[in-house]
């Protein structure tokens, strides 16, 4: 499927790196983030001081990890790279911390899956640059306190409400990431189709932006797919019929809307008359995980306004029953 949370295969990721800005300059779209982060990063700089601690938060795709990289590259520093479910345990962080230099940034992606274990080690690394490890074992086990060099972290989460209020209460500065304008994923269409030697019109990346759920990493990926069936079917070049051609053929709907969020609309009205319908049921009968749906699904759905959430559940909109082409009941929200 088109959509997912993470890039797909090691080529894949292979190309996301090659087509990540550099710095905030490239950087397209958010620009609260984007100001927030010149004004720290210029300040810590001036300051010669680490920057304070950042969380970047919002659905996969939108930039958090580019973001890391960049406030990395605008502070003239290394990054080291990491994620909550690959630090199992305490030693783990232990080793990374230790090992970072005066003012580097180490990036957590899905930081709200760390063990809390871990976490325990995070809060005086953070806090006072300094962590307790455990020498030895047994009866003669004892606690040493290690100074840190001055660092930042930068956590990533699709989701804020997901952390610890300790963990939350540490970070400084606190970003999230938005959904992108169908001008801004134009832009970013236009660079990566630079970059990879594509032939494309104003009207081919219009078309591929308008239809990438706001996300960069599905506008980058709709990209190489639409210049496959350019390919093979055209002349090579891509404008906006070949673009609208590839994307019916990959089930991306006029809306941009995928497989999956067809079918979580449709479950939401026809198999439960337009909701309230309660996020596990929802999950059952689409057979997705509730995360997932959380996470990936509907938080597009319901910025485009097409799923509300109410405290009784998730009710499809006006606009979806429209978009399917159902008669709204008369209750129906929206
Ligand atoms: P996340 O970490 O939030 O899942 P990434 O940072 O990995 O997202 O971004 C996915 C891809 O989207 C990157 O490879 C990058 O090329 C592109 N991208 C993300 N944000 C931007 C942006 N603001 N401008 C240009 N390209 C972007």
């Amino acid at each position: 499927r088109v959509v997912s949370a993470a890039p797909a295969s090691p080529n894949e990721e292979a190309l996301e790196r090659a087509l990540r800005p550099k710095r905030l300059q490239e950087y397209v779209g958010q620009a609260k983030a984007r100001e927030q982060l010149e004004i720290f990063v210029g300040a810590a700089r001036h300051r010669a001081e680490a920057l304070d601690h950042v969380l970047l938060f919002g659905p996969p795709g939108l930039g958090k990890t580019t973001l890391s990289h960049i406030i990395a590259a605008e502070l003239g520093v290394n990054l080291r790279q990491t994620s909550g479910p690959v630090l199992e345990k305490p030693k783990d962080l232990a080793a990374i911390l230790t090992s970072l230099e005066k003012h580097d940034v180490l990036f957590i992606d899905e930081i709200h899956r760390l063990s809390p274990v871990v976490e325990e080690i995070l809060y005086p690394a953070l806090e006072d640059y300094q962590i307790d490890i455990m020498i030895g074992d047994g009866p003669a086990a004892r606690s040493i306190k290690l100074d840190l060099q001055p660092f930042t972290l930068v956590g990533a989460t699709t989701r804020a409400g997901m952390l610890t209020n300790p963990l939350r209460d540490r970070f400084g500065i606190v970003a999230r990431l938005e959904f992108y304008t169908a001008e801004e994923l134009a832009r970013i269409v236009g660079r990566s189709a630079a970059l990879l030697d594509v032939p494309i019109d104003d009207g081919g990346a219009a078309e591929i932006a308008r239809r990438s759920r706001g996300t960069p990493r599905i506008a980058n990926r709709l990209l190489r797919r639409v210049r496959d069936y350019a390919q093979v079917k055209g002349t090579g070049h891509i404008d906006a019929p070949i673009a609208d051609k590839a994307l019916a053929l990959l089930d991306v709907d006029p809306l941009g809307f995928d497989v999956m969020d067809r079918k979580l609309l449709e479950a939401v009205v026809h198999r439960f008359d337009g909701g309230p319908v309660g996020l596990e049921n929802l999950a059952a009968a689409i057979g997705e995980e509730s995360g997932t749906i959380e996470d990936v699904i509907e938080p597009y759905l319901i910025q485009q306004g097409f799923l509300q959430r109410t405290p009784r559940g998730r009710t499809a909109t006006l606009a979806a029953f429209r978009h399917l082409g159902v008669a709204p009941p008369q209750a129906a929200a929206g």
